[in-house]
């Protein structure tokens, strides 16, 4: 038998796509990337990029048509995109859940629907709305976010009661809008889950999340959470990726209250960034799992071998990076970046603990079903 190599085709050309291609050639895939970037992460180390914008039907195909089944690795790609790549090859996760993720009004109901609690929200489409809706909610404090494109605290603006929201309102330049109340959480956490075609899952967390500016800032694993509340995390994950349907990774983030409550954030469609030490400390990374279920093959034990804390690389901190070289438990990323803007993620650090010289499962789990192929 001649064994030929699955090719796999990933959209945007950052840092998450550019380590689900390094996942994909490990397991002798092949790789072909679609950006509307030249010099991105990913093109740097992929054999072939298509560099064209995300409606350029005739390159979409061609793109498609060199594949065998396409991903991508952030949520702004427009929907559209994905339902006209599905007409010639499977992309995983399908434009039901990115339609979902992509927009907050829809994420945050969806979430509700299916019994996972969130902060209150209301849709917001003028600035009038806002102090309606601080009223009747009783709100004190809230956070108003763009409905779509926001990412790392771009698009949000914080509002105090009894303010005038119009400035809030015209400093987001948008057309809808959401207001959530404030959560006074004590911290923030998130749960990977992998789900492949035949409904198996393996999660990884909660991973414990430090921001710094509104961006990741540091994940730590085992999150120190009481072992109920990590076990209600993973299974309020478990529950959105069975109703999502989900084939391919997503990351749910949830805030942990003073009251013990878990409430979800966001769902990112994708592998995440609080779940890079995957790649130290587990048997499958997150870049494995999302790379194997988006070309049909079954997921890997995501088995924890070390704890682990990843730091990112943020902007000038890439300078300051002598000591982790020498640093014995300590692994280097660059994504191959040029500039060190402000705030721009240009790598990451893993540092790791072992656990054992025996395999273990200590959060995450792997659901037992018999595999075929
Ligand atoms: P997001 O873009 O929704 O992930 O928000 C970025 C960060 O802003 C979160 O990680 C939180 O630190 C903070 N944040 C977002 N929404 C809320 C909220 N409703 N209450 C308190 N903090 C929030």
């Amino acid at each position: 038998m001649v064994f030929v190599p699955k090719t796999i085709g990933i959209l945007g050309g950052g840092q998450l796509g550019r380590m689900a291609a390094m996942a994909a050639f490990r397991l002798g895939m092949r790789v072909c990337a679609y950006t509307d970037e030249e010099d991105s992460p990913i093109s740097q180390i992929v054999p072939f990029t298509f560099v064209g914008r995300y409606d350029d039907k005739k390159k979409l195909q061609s793109f498609a048509e060199s594949v065998d089944a396409i991903t991508y690795e952030f949520e702004n790609i427009p929907v559209e995109t994905i339902r006209y790549l599905q007409k010639f090859k499977p992309v995983y996760p399908d434009d039901r859940v990115l339609e979902i993720a992509q927009h907050r009004v829809s994420e945050k109901k969806f979430l509700n629907d299916i019994g996972i609690p969130t902060t209150r929200w209301a849709v917001i489409t003028r600035a009038g709305d806002i102090t309606r809706a601080m009223e009747d909610m009783d709100f004190k404090a809230a956070i108003l976010k763009t409905s779509r494109f926001g990412y790392d605290g771009k698009g949000q603006v914080s509002i105090g009661r009894g303010e005038d929201p119009k400035a809030a309102w015209k400093s987001l330049n948008t057309t809808e809008a959401i207001l959530e109340e404030k959560v006074a959480f004590t911290s923030e956490v998130s749960v990977i889950i992998a789900r492949d075609k035949l409904s198996q899952t393996a999660i990884y967390g909660p991973i414990l999340n430090e921001h710094k500016n509104h961006i990741l800032a540091k994940s730590t694993v085992p999150a120190p959470l009481p072992a109920h509340l990590a076990e209600k995390a993973r299974n309020m994950t478990l529950l959105l990726a069975e109703a999502i349907d989900l084939i391919g990774v997503l990351c749910l983030e949830l805030f942990v209250t003073g009251e013990g409550q878990l409430l979800a954030n966001e769902i990112a469609p994708r592998p995440h960034n609080s779940g890079h030490w995957t790649i130290e400390a587990c048997t499958t990374s997150q870049f494995e799992q999302q790379v194997r279920t988006v070309v049909g093959m079954q997921i890997g034990g995501p088995n924890r071998h070390s704890d682990a804390v990843m730091i990112n690389l943020i902007g000038d901190d890439v300078d300051r990076l002598a000591k982790y070289y020498e640093q014995a438990n300590a692994t280097v990323h660059l994504y191959g970046k040029l500039e060190a803007r402000e705030g721009r993620k240009m790598g990451h650090i893993t540092m790791t603990t072992p656990l054992s010289a025996q395999p273990v499962m200590l959060d995450e789990t792997i659901s037992e079903k018999v595999v075929l192929n």
